[in-house]
């Protein structure tokens, strides 16, 4: 029996110990244990990667305890930890540690359980009065209660009321308020009523998907376990149908499954309608579990420990469910693949539809991946043949794509272009719903960052003649540059196109946007959702609430709006600002505005009532806008595959992102300019190496923010060279630099 260990330590950067292990743990330690041990005289924690049966290592220290089996790594993640710390030039430490739940890291004692307060009842008017004049913290509690939904925890209710403790006893003794605690075995949830879900009948594109899905997951057939599916279907095709029917042959034969969804589209509508098919009483005890990053630490925990003890065999969850501890896993499905949430924007920076992609194959399981609007690395791939495409070309319920209009907002007059910004044909439609009772979504590009420089009066805006990409307007020092491959030049002092001079002034922010549309509604019940306002848990489900009870007339929103939301009653959806992200220093731009058009217009018109979408923007002409417009996806795709290969952008080319950030301008600026040349010295020809150049958003959070971009065909080369840089680099202490392959955030 082996006795002695290699243990990761997590908190060095990448360094291995030795240790013994103590004759009563030698038959329970393997590779994957999380262990504890001390490093010079302190407590550490780390993860055996080998198990030994000699070490010459003098003095050696003995493992003084483990962490606990639940958050052993199997062999296979260990492998697939390996992978990605590879592929991502990240440390291994961090990836094994990013596969766990915190509570299971060993780094958080147990977890406390939450106190919850809910309204019991209200107390009639007179004595509601009364408490508004003598105990206005009392009041503003209960006044904070009546909006909610559900249940809210007591330190949020405080904060968000002003309320003290003292005031909430006394409500609690009048008998109007009821408090509770989360039990931290609750599963997120508990307690709502799911009933069997009738199952639909498929149309025959979707019978034909089924059978041939069926037949992999049934099949010995390896060398279709090794290429993953690409699940194309319109927006409301069907693919949620088709994922349930699917799963349910996985769990009949006594396998697992894993389904990631963008955390925004991880509503309770889209759970219910999973718990609804496999967790009532005849699912034959498949269990559903649910991890999302709005769970507490102890939830997640219990969810995590519910698939390991094989209560629950579907995990449905945001990025890191792909790391699910199932066995026997049978399908991993990962739906809307296109978003660039999969994408982790912090160490390790890896993209879960990949890794779902190497888990898959590792554990010999089909992938699926699922989307109306199919990233283009993905559908390249299926044109390839290195993904199997299956196609749902037609809405399931027979009804038309809705209409989209497009308003071309140089022809508007200059107030819809300073006054918030509604055009008067997007006001008109807004009126005619108010009229009728029926509502409206408007959706605003994410905040009010526009960098670019576009004209007003003709559309025309600055690009880099080497790269195609919008430049970015740094008005410090006033430069355009590219910062994808550092060319700068002088910004125009008018239109190069049309000689106007406001091409300077060019943006508007998403406050004054809201604003504009209050005054131009002022009797609408108008609520936002962005991610600014929804940080608080249950937030967002109180907005949707309300919308869908119909409180709600005009919800104004973000990204957030745009996904798997299934409202009936509304008929019109509106993008105030479809430039901003059309010119978004980004190669991707084309792509995202393609994606959020389709999927806004698949918000529209769900019920009876046919929808209609209208799109603003200075650049009609756009691709992106005309091929969304028309709902021709292939179209899109041929035009958008050219610009990628002229420009070579990937997937022509494997992208390495090099950041480099600090809080004095000139240092951080000269450590880029430093790591850039180191890297023209490394780098073989066959790598394009950019010069250092300013992040478009140049300042954040106090501190300069450089980019150093590197193209290769070749990603192992790409590797090799991060590699290089980390060990041969040396930077100013306060001057930090950051790798991300296959970069999502280019801003
Ligand atoms: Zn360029
Ligand atoms: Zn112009």
């Amino acid at each position: 029996m082996p006795s002695f260990a290699r243990v990761l330590i997590d908190r060095s950067e990448g360094r291995e110990l030795d240790y013994a292990i103590p004759a009563e743990l030698r038959d329970r330690v393997c590779v994957g244990e999380r262990v504890i041990v001390k490093v010079r005289n302190r407590r550490a924690l780390g993860t055996v990667l080998e198990l030994m049966e000699h070490s010459d290592v003098p003095g050696i220290r003995l493992i003084e305890g483990l962490v606990g089996n639940e958050s052993t790594l199997p062999p296979v993640m260990m492998r697939l930890a390996r992978w990605m710390a590879d592929y991502y030039c990240a440390p291994l430490a961090s990836v094994m540690r990013s596969m766990l739940p915190p509570m299971l890291r060993g780094e958080k004692i147990a977890g406390k359980k939450i106190r919850m307060a809910e309204l019991s009842g209200m107390p009639p008017a007179q004595e509601y009065e009364r408490l508004a004049r003598k105990a206005p913290k009392q009041h503003a509690i209960l006044e904070r209660l009546r909006i909610a939904t559900s249940a809210i925890p007591v330190h949020e209710l405080l904060r968000e009321s002003g309320g003290s403790d003292a005031s909430l006893r006394a409500l609690v003794a009048a008998g109007w308020i009821r408090l509770s605690e989360v039990r931290s075995t609750a599963s997120p949830g508990d307690g709502e009523q799911v009933l069997p879900g009738r199952i639909p009948r498929l149309n025959p594109d979707q019978e034909s998907v089924v059978a041939v899905l069926l037949e992999a997951i049934g099949g010995s057939d390896d060398a279709a376990l090794q290429r993953p599916f690409l699940l194309h279907g319109v927006t409301g095709s069907g693919k949620t149908e088709v994922y349930l029917r699917t799963l349910g042959a996985v769990l009949e034969s006594g396998k697992s499954a894993i389904v990631l969804v963008p955390e925004i589209s991880l509503t309770p509508q889209t759970v219910e309608r999973f718990r609804a098919r496999f967790d009532h009483a005849g699912g034959g005890g498949a269990g559903v579990a649910v991890l999302h990053s709005h769970l507490t630490d102890a939830e997640r925990r219990e969810e995590w420990m519910r698939l390991q003890r094989g209560e629950a065999r579907i995990a449905i969850g945001a990025r890191s469910a792909v790391f699910a501890p199932l066995a026997n896993l049978g399908l991993i499905i990962v739906d809307e693949e296109h978003e660039n949430t999969y994408k982790q924007e912090e160490t390790p920076r890896y993209h879960a539809r990949d890794v779902a992609v190497m888990r898959g194959r590792l554990e010999g399981c089909p992938v699926l991946l699922g989307s109306a609007t199919p990233s283009i690395e993905s559908y390249r791939n299926a044109l390839l043949g290195k993904y199997r495409l299956l196609e749902l070309p037609k809405r399931a319920d027979g009804q038309t794509m809705p209409l989209i209009r497009v308003v071309d907002l140089r022809l508007q007059g200059k107030r819809a272009k300073s006054d918030g910004g509604l055009s008067a044909p997007l006001q008109m439609a807004i009126t005619k719903r108010l009229e009728s009772g029926q509502q409206t979504i408007l959706f605003l590009n994410r905040r009010g960052f526009a960098t670019s420089m576009l004209c007003e009066q003709c559309g025309h805006v600055c690009r880099c003649p080497n790269c195609s990409l919008s430049m970015t307007f740094h008005r410090d020092d006033n430069r355009l540059a590219c910062h994808l491959c550092g060319h700068t030049t002088t910004p125009p002092e008018r239109c190069p196109e049309c000689r106007d001079p406001g091409i300077r002034h060019s943006g508007l922010g998403t406050q004054r946007v809201e604003e504009g549309i209050r005054k131009a509604f002022p009797s609408a019940r108008i609520a936002r959702m962005d991610a600014d306002t929804m940080s608080r848990r249950g937030s967002y489900a109180d907005v949707l609430g309300k919308f869908r009870a119909r409180q709600i007339d005009i919800l104004i929103g973000t990204q957030m709006i745009a996904k798997g939301l299934d409202f009936p009653n509304v008929t019109l959806v509106g993008i105030i600002n479809a430039d901003i992200g059309l010119h978004s220093p980004d190669f991707r731009a084309g792509e995202r505005t393609f994606q959020l058009l389709t999927q806004v217009a698949g918000r529209a018109g769900r019920g009876e009532t046919e929808g209609e979408v209208i799109v603003q923007t200075f650049s009609p002409a756009s691709p992106s806008l005309q091929h969304a417009r028309h709902h021709d996806f292939a179209g899109f795709y041929e035009q958008e595959i050219s610009f990628r290969e002229t420009f070579r952008h990937p997937p022509f080319a494997r992208m390495l992102l090099v950041r480099v950030r600090g809080v004095s301008p000139e240092k951080t600026s000269h450590a880029a300019a430093a790591v850039a040349k180191k890297l023209k010295g490394l780098a073989p020809d066959s790598v394009e190496v950019s010069d250092s150049a300013p992040a478009p958003l140049e300042r954040s959070h106090g501190q300069y923010r450089f980019h150093v971009i590197l193209k290769s065909s070749s990603g192992a080369v790409l590797g090799k060279l991060a590699r290089e840089l980390l060990a041969s680099m040396p930077l100013p202490d306060d001057v930090v630099m950051t790798l991300d392959v296959d970069p999502y955030s280019l801003m």
